[in-house]
Formats: C-alpha cells, structure tokens, sequence
C-alpha cells in the first residue's frame, strides 16, 4: 500500500474555521470550482485528506482541447489522433476528429491551484465525516460557511440522504495498473473475455501505461482481467489503483450544498470520462458562487441556476446511459465487431465524437461568461454582508 501525504500526528492540529467558501475535496471538481473563485476577496478554504495532487484514480486520459482551453498544457504527456479498438474478432482503428491526451495528474492538479492563487485562499489536509446543515464535520474539527462544495468523489460524502452503498448503487468499477513502458497508441478492448459488460484499455503516459479493466455491472470484479490484460500485453501488474464511477447522474443541490463532479454523478455513463465533466461542471459552480460573492445573486438563486444548469444535461446522460446498457447487452456477440467496424468511417465517427464532445465543450472553458478576472478591493467590498460577516477564521 502506497503511504499517502498528508499531515500525520503532532501536525494533526485541531482546525476549526469560519470561512466564505468551503470547497470539500482537492481534485479535479474542487480544484475547477476554487479556480474561479481567484481574485474574489473571499475566504476559500479547500479541503482534502490528502495533499494536492496525492492521489491519482483515474488513467488521466481528456480530449486536448480541455487542457488548452483551461492553459494546462504543461502537464500533457501523450496525444492520440485515433482510438485503436479491438474485439475478439477484428482490430479497428477509429479516426478522431479532435485529439485525446494523456496527462500528469500531479502536475495538473498543481496548475489549477496556482490559478486560484489568492491570499485568502487556503488549504488544509482533514478527512471529512459528515454535515450538518452548513457546519461540516472533520476528523480535525468542524469547518463552516455560508457556500459549502462537494467534491469529493462517488461516495457523495455531504448528503445527508441513504449513502450510497456498492455493489447495488448505480455505479461502474474500474481497476488499472501502471506499469512502466512505451506505447503509441491509445487502445480499448470490447471484449467479454475480459469484462463481460464494459471494456478494458491502454493509455500510454510518456514512461508508463495505464492499463485497466472497466465493468459497467459493479457485482463483476475487475482485479482478475486487469492482471490478465497486462500479463497478454507482456506488462507487469504493477501500481494498482481504481475506484467506484457513478453511472447516474444524480442531484447538483442539495440543503444549501453544491456538488460537482463525481458525488453529483457527473461522469459520462458509456465512457466512464468524468474529469473533462467534472472540470466542466466545477467551473459553472464556481462561476456560481462568484455571483453570490459578488452581490450579483443570493445564494438561493445560485444553488437553483446550477441546479438547472446540471439537470439541463440529463436527457444526453439518459442517452448514454441507455447506450452503455446497449453495449453491455451485445459485448460477447458477433454484433460488437459489426459495431466497431462501422465506426471505421471517417464521417461517422466524426459525427458521434463531435455531438459526445459537445456534452462537455471546451469553448465553456474560455466562455466569456468565465467570472474569473483580478477583482479589486472595491470588488470584495460589494460582497453581501451575510458573507463577509461570515468570513472570519477562527
Ligand atoms: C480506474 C479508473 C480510470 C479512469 N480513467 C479516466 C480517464 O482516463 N478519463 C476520465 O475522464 N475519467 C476517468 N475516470 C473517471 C474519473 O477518475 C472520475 O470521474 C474523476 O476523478 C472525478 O473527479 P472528482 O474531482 O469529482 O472526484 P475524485 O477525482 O474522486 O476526487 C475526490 C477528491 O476528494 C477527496 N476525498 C474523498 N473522500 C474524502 C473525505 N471523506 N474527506 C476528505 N477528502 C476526501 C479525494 O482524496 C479526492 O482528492 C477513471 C476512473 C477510474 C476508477
């Protein structure tokens, strides 16, 4: 088991804040969401139980254009102009009308805290239990504020409504492994050999591979075909790491508490890409919560307008959710090679990557509706007086 940084013992000090914006979790959501927030004047507090960039869970594969878009173009590794993907019967190669890269989630991660540099931004290690109403529990005390963010992954931690148990949730299972090596291709498998619905992959990241087995039916263990997708492809199963993907998505609001990214089930059903979803989304609640912290809205109608933002995307996530239990139902058929043969034609996969890529634009990235600009101390003098009242640490 790999030893995690994070504040261990005598550092464990106790942690009591009043702030502005409390931002629970330090990935690819709560990192979007504290970007935004750059320049307000407000006091952000973003919490993780482990230092920035600590914990990888995902193969780190995104469309190009996202790390562009939002100026993370240090931190690519690999770019791949074509899907290569393989059945048990054929091996296709499908054109791309945009690029996917693979990048480093460390350096990532770093990048987008040094865009929401500001001197009331803050960031302590505590793992979070629970809440109540707007004060959050901590295993280092209770933290509180008028605008409070979930971001922290699948298991929605800040709902106080039943938890959300696997296998039976609406969830996916993904396990992979990283393994030193070189590819130059980004390669799936539909194969029920390995996974009886979902698919299994492998993303090459410069010096390593990331190899791993998705099944879309969380009863089916994926441990198993990961060891045995890497030892076909002549890798060592070395660097495990894997997780719960929701499937569904699920409510944005909740009490007076946003939730982006994973724990509102933002991640795509079918593809199991949530970081493109979930910087998406973590950006529209950021732009949200600078609303409220500039006057320009109440809280009540921040949480309604990202509320109805997320739910506005809910038929394309119906759709594909209804695609992926297609899928899953013909994986050990002869129709899955008719499937991925067709996708071969230039013009097809041109139009289904352009409508699956519009889910999430990156044109979002550099809206001009984008809030984040060097506000002024005149700025932050315009905050409502129940925030700024609020805005002392203790
Ligand atoms: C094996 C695998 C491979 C994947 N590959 C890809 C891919 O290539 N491309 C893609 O787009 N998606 C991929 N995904 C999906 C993607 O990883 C998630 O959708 C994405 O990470 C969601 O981002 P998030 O910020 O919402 O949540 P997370 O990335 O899960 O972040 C949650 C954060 O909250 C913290 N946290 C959790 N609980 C607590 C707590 N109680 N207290 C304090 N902190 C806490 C965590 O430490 C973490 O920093 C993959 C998933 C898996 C499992």
């Amino acid at each position: 088991m790999p030893v995690r940084a994070t504040k261990r013992g005598a550092d464990r000090t106790r942690l009591e804040h009043d702030c502005d914006v409390l931002v629970c979790g330090a990935s690819f959501a709560g990192l979007a969401v504290a970007r935004e927030l750059a320049g307000t004047g407000a006091r952000v507090l973003v919490v993780d139980r482990y230092e920035i960039g600590e914990r990888q869970t995902s193969a780190c594969g995104i469309p190009t254009s996202w790390l562009s878009a939002l100026d993370l173009g240090a931190s690519l590794q690999q770019s791949f102009d074509a899907l290569v993907v393989h059945t048990p019967f054929r091996t296709s190669r499908w054109p791309l009308p945009w690029s996917f890269s693979t990048f480093d989630y460390r350096e990532l991660c770093a990048l987008l805290w040094a865009q929401a540099d500001s001197p009331t931004l803050e960031f302590e290690t505590a793992t979070v239990t629970g809440r109540s109403g707007n004060v959050v529990q901590t295993d280092r005390g209770e933290l509180s504020a008028p605008l409070v963010v979930d971001g922290l992954g699948w298991r929605r931690v800040l709902s106080n409504e039943m938890p959300i148990q696997p296998p039976r949730a609406r969830l996916s299972r993904g396990l992979e492994v990283h393994p030193a090596g070189r590819g130059s291709e980004m390669e799936l498998w539909l194969d029920a050999g390995y996974v009886r619905a979902g698919y299994s992959w492998s993303f090459p990241a410069g010096e390593e591979l990331r190899v791993g087995v998705g099944s879309f039916w969380p009863t089916h263990h994926v441990k198993e075909p990961t060891v045995r997708l890497a030892h076909d492809l002549g890798l060592a199963a070395s660097g495990y790491q894997g997780n719960w993907i929701p499937h569904q998505l699920r409510r944005a609001v909740e009490d007076d508490v946003f939730f982006v990214g994973d724990s509102a089930g933002h991640c795509l059903p079918l593809t199991a890409e949530g970081i493109r979803t979930a910087l998406y989304f973590g950006l529209a609640c950021g732009r949200e919560l600078r609303t409220v912290l500039e006057g320009r809205r109440t809280r009540e109608q921040a949480l309604a307008s990202y509320s109805a933002f997320s739910d506005a995307h809910a038929r394309k996530f119906r759709w594909l959710l209804a695609l992926q239990r297609a899928v899953g139902q013909i994986t050990p058929s002869r129709a899955t090679s008719a499937l991925v043969r067709a996708f071969e034609n230039r013009r097809l996969t041109r139009w289904a990557f352009s409508h699956y890529l519009a889910i999430a634009p990156p044109s979002f990235a550099s809206a001009a509706g984008s809030g984040r600009r060097s506000l002024s101390a005149s700025a932050s003098r315009r905050m409502p007086s129940s925030i700024a009242g609020s805005a002392r640490l203790a």
